[in-house]
């Protein structure tokens, strides 16, 4: 590993190891060493995994893939990587954008700053030196005068504690950790446990070789057509030229999508318009069906459930068996308020002879066995068994370290009840800590969401460095003023009642049961969050104690 030399803090009489340390190596950390590197200051980057690239790194399960364009999930800050990558679908599968993100790593030379096999498994604040010091899952540790966590907000899976989990004699595996010598599951019997949205990427491409496919569903999740394709090297050609126009528009847009919401006003059109546009979102690629879709479907019951009842008869058309179609139809939450999973022939899937849906919530699952799992009222036998039980959402990975900071004051602690920030990018008590695309920050399209924050988060200590300050720390005040505007941008949506990651529910993690709202995300829209984060800077960054 190489080390610039330059140190923009060389007046401040201690020195740490490094002036900057990164935590995490996919989309937000890539990003934000880039722009260190550039600026020539000593920093270094940790990573837990073995290589570069965070979620694509690890979710290496069949089907695994994005449900946002390519093209508008690629990073925008480099002009030459925009002209030289070829993304060769309209969502790129998973082993396609881990190759993206080493390209980037590989063009900018910045596997030189990255160790990896690095956990990061404490972290304390020393006032007297405003530093912090971190020490490894090997025990080594490290001093930094500033973290910069890119810790992601899905890397920290969440399985079930069945009883006899450990029994099972089979391979068995969270999807996030699917092995990597790929496992052939040609003509074994496989069950895969939930059906959240990787797991209804998942289940099409297992059952195509599985012998059997049993699925466990707890609550059935909405979800849509991807209506992915290739994009040819004409279609890239008009890409290319289209990039301005895209990440403008990206940027103009709530999600961080080039779809808009149709506000002509669910009320104002005909329930022909409205099914007319229906009929064609549905049939169109990515998330337009959710987000080029009327605004009152996100506030109002009545329109959320008279759109509800047209995705339903949608699957009801797509599902041989009618009673079948029932159970996976959601009946206790409406269509978008929670993340729309986007799939490719998921219901029809289930009209396959070698798929059967068990409803876990009629018969729960009671233990996994050596040779498979018990529920109530069967015993079931596999060769592999596959949790799809999702993440501890936003604040697992800060839960996972041992954050100490003023006064010895957990992170943990403060937010047991849910994250506390100003402006989703620093937490008070915690002082020469910045976050990257953590909680209550926009919910975005991510690397849009990562450029913001990057592109906030580096000025902020170049500030710092020109006015000769050494600590930075967001005040109380500040930070219940933006709490109290995060709560309030959750009051008006049918999504605060979300049994979902956005609400902080996850009944495999102690403290998410349902009805401890966490206010993980912020609704208030891309732009009116970029526009916040502006005027904060413009206003030397009020809010924010330098010392
Ligand atoms: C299956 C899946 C599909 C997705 N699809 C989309 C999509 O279509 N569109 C979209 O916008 N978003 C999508 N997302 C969200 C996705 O997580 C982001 O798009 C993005 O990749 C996150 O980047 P990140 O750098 O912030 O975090 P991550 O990619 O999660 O990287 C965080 C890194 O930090 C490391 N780390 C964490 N804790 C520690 C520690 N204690 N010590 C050292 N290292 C640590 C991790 O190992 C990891 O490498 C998807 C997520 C998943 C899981």
């Amino acid at each position: 590993m190489s080390e610039n030399t330059a140190q923009p803090s060389q007046i401040i009489d201690v020195q740490p190891d490094y002036e900057v340390l990164v935590i995490g190596t996919g989309v937000s950390g890539i990003y934000q060493i880039k722009r260190l590197a550039d600026l020539g200051v000593r920093f270094t980057v940790l990573e837990a995994n073995d290589d570069l690239g965070g979620t694509w790194y690890n979710n290496r399960y069949p089907g695994a893939r994005f449900d946002s364009e390519s093209f508008t999930y690629g990073y925008s800050f480099s002009r030459e990587v925009l002209d030289e990558w070829h993304w060769s679908e309209q969502f790129s599968p998973q082993p396609e954008t881990l190759r993206y993100l080493n390209f980037v790593v590989d063009k900018f030379e910045l596997r030189q700053y990255m160790q990896f096999g690095c956990r990061v498994e404490a972290m304390v604040f020393d006032e007297d030196s405003d530093t912090w010091t971190l020490t490894l899952s090997n025990g080594r540790s490290i001093s930094t005068r500033f973290v910069i966590t890119a810790l992601g907000i899905l890397s920290t899976p969440t399985e079930p504690q069945f009883e006899g989990k450990d029994s099972f004699t089979g391979p068995s595996f969270h999807s996030f950790n699917w092995p990597h010598d790929p496992i052939d599951l040609t003509g074994k019997r496989v069950a895969v446990i939930g059906t959240g949205a990787t797991a209804i990427q998942l289940i099409p491409e297992v059952a195509k070789v599985a012998s059997q496919l049993t699925v466990f569903q707890r609550r059935p999740n909405w979800a849509a057509p991807l209506n992915n394709a290739p994009i040819t090297e004409g279609e890239m050609a008009t890409i290319r030229a289209r990039y301005d126009e895209i990440f403008a528009a990206c940027d103009s847009s709530p999600g961080g999508f080039e779809h808009r919401p149709d506000r002509r006003g669910f009320y104002n059109v005909t329930r022909e318009e409205r099914l007319a546009l229906w009929d064609r979102l549905y049939d169109e690629p990515g998330f337009g069906i959710w987000l080029q879709n009327f605004i009152e479907i996100f506030m109002d019951e009545k329109a959320n459930a008279e759109f509800s009842d047209y995705i339903a008869d949608r699957i009801r058309r797509r599902v041989h068996d009618p009673e079948l179609a029932e159970k996976l139809i959601p009946k206790d939450h409406g269509f978008g308020i929670q993340r729309v999973p986007l799939e490719t022939h998921y219901f029809e899937t289930y009209n396959r002879d070698n798929v059967e849906l068990v409803d876990s919530a009629a018969t729960p699952i009671e233990r996994i066995t050596p040779v498979g799992l018990n529920t109530t009222d069967r015993s079931f036998e596999f060769d592999v068994i596959v949790y799809s039980t999702g993440f501890d959402s936003y604040t697992g990975a800060f839960d996972h370290i041992d954050i100490r900071g003023v006064g010895g004051r957990r992170l943990r602690d403060k937010w047991s009840e849910g994250p506390m920030t100003y402006l989703g990018l620093m937490t008070s008590d915690f002082p020469n800590m910045l976050m990257l695309v953590g909680p209550q920050t926009s919910a975005t399209n991510f690397p849009r969401g990562s450029e913001l924050a990057v592109n906030w988060a580096t000025p902020l200590l170049e500030y710092m460095w020109q006015n000769g300050h050494r600590r930075f720390e967001a005040n109380e005040d500040a930070e219940l003023a933006w709490h109290e505007h995060v709560k309030e941008m959750y009051q008006g949506m049918l999504l605060r009642k979300a049994k979902s990651w956005i609400t902080g529910y996850n009944s495999n993690v102690e403290g998410h049961e349902y009805g401890k709202t966490r206010y993980n995300i912020y609704n208030g829209g891309s732009p009116k969050y970029a526009g916040r984060l502006e005027e904060v800077a413009g206003n030397d960054y009020e809010g924010v104690t330098f010392s």
